[in-house]
C-alpha cells in the first residue's frame, strides 16, 4: 500500500514520551448527581446508560498512578471526564491536596455542575486550589427557572450556595453557559449575575451535539426522555445564529468535498488534539491511560463500529490490561507501542477499513471541528 509522503511524515512521530507529558485530563469518577440529556452517562436524560462502567479512583489509586515526580513535571491537571462529576468522588479533596502538594505551580482545575456537597466542602476545596493557579468551572446553563432543563436533577439553591462558598473562600470560579433555545434569552442576565457573584469569567458554550454525523446534517431538536424512555420535551438549537456552533457551517463544504461521511473519515487529514506541543493524556476512572477522552469511550459504551475498531486494536495490542496504569504503571503504558507507534501510525493509513482510526478522523479531522468552536 502506498501512502502520500506528508501522511507518512505525520504518522512516524510518537504521541509523546512519559517525561514529556504536560497536561492530564483526570476522570476521578463515573458517578454524577445529574442527568444531562446529551451526556453519555444516560439515555437522553432518562435511564442510566446500561453499558457505562461505575468506577472511581481513590487517593491511593491516584498516588500509585501519578507519582510525585510526574505531577511535578506537569503544567496542568483538570478533573472532568466522560461520565462523572469529580465533586462526587469520595476522595476528591484528598486527591486535590496530593496534587497541590507535589505541583505547587500546577494549574489545578475542576469542572462541575455544583449541585452537591455542603458549603464547607467547597471552602476546603478553594483553600487547596488557591495555593496555586487554578479554576473551578461551574456548568450552569441558564437561571433558576431553566438550568434544570439541561442539568436535570440539579438544584439551583445548592449550586448558588456552592459557588458562593467557593468564591468567598478565595477560589477562582468560572461559569460555563451551554446555550439552547430555551435559555438563549438569559445569557446577558446570567453574565450579569456571574459578575455580581464574583465569578472571574463567563463562557458561552455552543454544543456540537445537534449533529447527526452519519448524514453530515444537523437536527434542530434533541429528544429528552424520562427513565422509562417516554418522551418529555425537546432541547432545541438556539434561534440566534451567534449561539450556534460555527462548525455546522462547514458541513456543506464537507459534503461537497467528500460526498459522504465514510469518505470523510477515510480521506480527512488528522490533527491530533493531544499530541505535538499539547502533550496531554487521559486517565479514566478505571485507571486506564489513553491519549484522550474520545478514545477512552471504547471501554464504556455499547459497541458502535467506531468503538469496535479501536477495541480490536487494543485486543491485538494485549488487551485493556496493557493500559491499566494502576497495575503496570503509567510510564509503561505511555512508552508502549500503542502510544508510541500504533495510534499515530494509524492516521496515515489510507482508509478506516485499512486501519485508520475512525474516532481520530471524526474527532480530529481538519475539515470539521465542532469541539474547537464550542466556546465564544
Ligand atoms: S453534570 Fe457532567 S457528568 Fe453529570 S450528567 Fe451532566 S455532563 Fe454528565
Ligand atoms: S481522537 Fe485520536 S487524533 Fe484525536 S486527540 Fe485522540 S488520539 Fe489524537
Amino acid at each position: 500500500m502506498s501512502l502520500p509522503a506528508e501522511k507518512i511524515a505525520v504518522s512516524s512521530s510518537p504521541l509523546y514520551h512519559y517525561d514529556e507529558v504536560r497536561i492530564v485530563h483526570l476522570e476521578l469518577t463515573h458517578r454524577c448527581n445529574a442527568a444531562c440529556p446529551m451526556c453519555a452517562r444516560n439515555v437522553h436524560g432518562g435511564a442510566i446508560n446500561p453499558d457505562m462502567p461505575l468506577s472511581e479512583l481513590s487517593l491511593e489509586d491516584v498516588q500509585t498512578i501519578l507519582l510525585p515526580d510526574f505531577v511535578a513535571q506537569l503544567k496542568r491537571i483538570y478533573a472532568c471526564g466522560n461520565y462523572g462529576d469529580p465533586m462526587v468522588a469520595r476522595d476528591c479533596l484528598d486527591v486535590f491536596r496530593y496534587l497541590r502538594q507535589h505541583g505547587p505551580e500546577l494549574n489545578l482545575d475542576l469542572h462541575t455542575n455544583g449541585s452537591a456537597r455542603r458549603p464547607e466542602w467547597w471552602r476546603e476545596l478553594a483553600d487547596i486550589m488557591k495555593q496555586g493557579p487554578h479554576y473551578l468551572r461551574f456548568g450552569i446553563d441558564g437561571l433558576e427557572d431553566t438550568n434544570h432543563l439541561y442539568r436535570r436533577g440539579t438544584d439551583w439553591k445548592t449550586i448558588m450556595r456552592s459557588a458562593e462558598a467557593f468564591i468567598e473562600a478565595g477560589g477562582r470560579a468560572e461559569w460555563d453557559f451551554l446555550v439552547f433555545k430555551h435559555n438563549e434569552y438569559q445569557v446577558d442576565d446570567a453574565r450579569e449575575l456571574a459578575e455580581k457573584m464574583g465569578f472571574k469569567d463567563f463562557f458561552v458554550r455552543k454544543t456540537g451535539r445537534f449533529l447527526s454525523a452519519g448524514e453530515l446534517e444537523t437536527s434542530d431538536r434533541f429528544d429528552v426522555l424520562d427513565k422509562k424512555g417516554k418522551f418529555e420535551y425537546w432541547l432545541e438549537q438556539p434561534s440566534r445564529a451567534e449561539y450556534n456552533n460555527p462548525a455546522y457551517d462547514d458541513l456543506a463544504l464537507v459534503r461537497q468535498n467528500f460526498g459522504n461521511y465514510e469518505n470523510y473519515l477515510d480521506q480527512v487529514e488528522i490533527r491530533c488534539k493531544v499530541g505535538g506541543p499539547k502533550r496531554k493524556m487521559y486517565l479514566s476512572a478505571q485507571g486506564y491511560a489513553l491519549p484522550c477522552c474520545w478514545l477512552a469511550a471504547v471501554f464504556s459504551e455499547s459497541s458502535t463500529p467506531e468503538r469496535k475498531q479501536f477495541a480490536q486494536m487494543i485486543d491485538q495490542y494485549g488487551g485493556k490490561e496493557a493500559l491499566d496504569a494502576r497495575r503496570i504503571g503509567l510510564k509503561k503504558v505511555i512508552e508502549g507501542s500503542l502510544f508510541q507507534q500504533i495510534i499515530p501510525q494509524s492516521w496515515g493509513l489510507e482508509s478506516v477499513a485499512a486501519g485508520k482510526l475512525a474516532t481520530c478522523a471524526r474527532t480530529c479531522g481538519k475539515a470539521y471541528d465542532p469541539l474547537d468552536h464550542q466556546r465564544d
